[in-house]
This record gives C-alpha cells, structure tokens and sequence, in this order.
C-alpha cells in the first residue's frame, strides 16, 4: 500500500472510526473557527479549546472552475458551508454541477484527494450532497 498523508495535518482527527473537522471554541467571546487556531479569529483570546464539528452544513456560496488547477480536475466546485456552530468552512463539492444549489444540505467526507507522482495519496476533506431520504443525517 502507498503512503498516505493529510493535506493539513491537525485539521482532521480520528473520532469513533471516522474523521471529524477540529475547529476551536472561544472562552471568551464563544465563537467558534475553523481551522483551530492558537488565537481566537474574532477576539484574539488565547482562552479556548478544540471541539469536533458537525459533519453536516448548509451551502451558504459556491463557484465553479471549469479549467484545471493543480491536482484538481474541472468541473472544481467549491464553496462556503456554515455549521450549526456558527464556522462557514470552505470546501470543495463533490457533486454534479447540475444539482449544486444554494441552501442545500452538505455532508463531510473525506477519502483521497489527489495522488502524488510518487504514488502518495493526500488524504482531505470533501462535501457530498445529502441523500434526499435520509432527513440530513451523517452516515455515522
Ligand atoms: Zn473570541
């Protein structure tokens, strides 16, 4: 088997088999960031502490390249999902471009994102849509 390794290392941790975001939850001001950061991004308080986060957001905003870039092939859909913790993550869409709306529900995954000529896989994060039956719930 080749060599896996992380886009971001300590963005994605290992929680009950599966991956989960790691954001950061503010003490002071309770506003919670992704990723998780020394500082807070809306206070600059130290006080704070990591937090796994919900698997399943809400398409605020996407864009649609249509020529290649880097290791990703066109259609790349991309675009800002907000939490239920109040954190919008930027994030690429697996989807057809055809059923990408607004206000739709996404779910987290994550599996190989690209190969490396080496045979490296770079493990990240990803949105699928949510299955229309299953009322939004995360697969774990
Ligand atoms: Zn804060």
């Amino acid at each position: 088997m080749d060599d896996q390794i992380f886009f971001h290392p300590g963005v994605l941790e290992e929680r009950d088999g599966s991956f989960v975001q790691i954001g950061r939850r503010c003490n002071s001001c309770g506003k919670t960031s992704f990723p998780a950061s020394e500082f807070c991004k809306f206070c600059s308080s130290e006080k704070g502490e990591t937090l796994p986060l919900s698997k399943i957001g809400t398409l605020f905003s996407f864009s649609v390249t249509r020529v290649p870039v880097g290791p990703y092939k066109p259609p790349i859909i991309s675009g800002f999902i907000d939490l239920p913790e109040g954190t919008r993550i930027f994030g690429q869409i697996h989807a057809d471009v055809e059923e990408v709306r607004t206000g739709m529900r996404l779910s987290m995954e994550t599996g190989v994102i690209w190969t490396e000529k080496d045979g490296t896989e770079v493990i990240g994060y990803y949105y699928v849509p949510c299955a229309a039956d299953n009322g939004g719930k995360t697969n774990a």
